[in-house]
């Protein structure tokens, strides 16, 4: 772990049930310039919101609380240097990762540095939020666009 890596955090919700399966840590980073229409929360937009965490101080929280994690935002993907430090750390706790993202799937794995992150990642929540597919009956999915990817066909895309 390091103290050289830091973070812009919005927000870190401790034991959160509707960002993916179980009980869950979710981190909240901030940045993004997909600019959906309708976006849920249009203040984690701004590249410099939030908190300024290290690594280590992150990584404390989330042993700490011993859940699975989910990365989310902004899109944690406009990071991906980081963003795979920290999957990465995370998964060293035997911890599962579930990454959201406004880009898809095949934008991601056509991007060698998107794609950082990925080995670290056991599922990817993928796609912009689309306003006219909106529908609040999906579970862990805001619009029917997203699709939730676990690894295995991640791999097979
Ligand atoms: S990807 Fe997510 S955070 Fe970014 S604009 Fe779209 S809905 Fe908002």
């Amino acid at each position: 772990m390091s103290n050289d890596i830091t973070y812009q955090v919005l927000d870190i919700v401790r034991g959160t049930t509707v960002d993916g399966p179980g009980f869950r840590t979710a981190i909240y980073l901030a940045g993004c310039r997909h600019r959906c229409p309708g976006c849920h929360n249009p203040q984690s937009w701004d590249f410099d919101a939030g908190e300024t965490m290290t690594l280590d101080e992150i990584m404390a929280i989330v042993e700490e609380e011993d859940f699975d994690v989910t990365l989310t935002g902004g899109d944690p993907l406009y990071h991906p240097e980081t963003t795979a430090a920290l999957a990465e750390a995370i998964f060293k706790t035997g911890h599962t990762v579930w990454l959201y993202t406004g880009f898809t799937i095949e934008e991601i794995l056509a991007s060698p540095r998107l794609s950082l992150p990925l080995k670290f990642v056991d599922t990817v929540v993928d796609g912009p939020f689309v306003e006219s597919l909106r529908d609040p009956d999906l579970l862990f999915r805001g619009s029917s666009n997203q699709r939730i990817l676990k690894q295995c066909i991640i791999h097979n895309a």
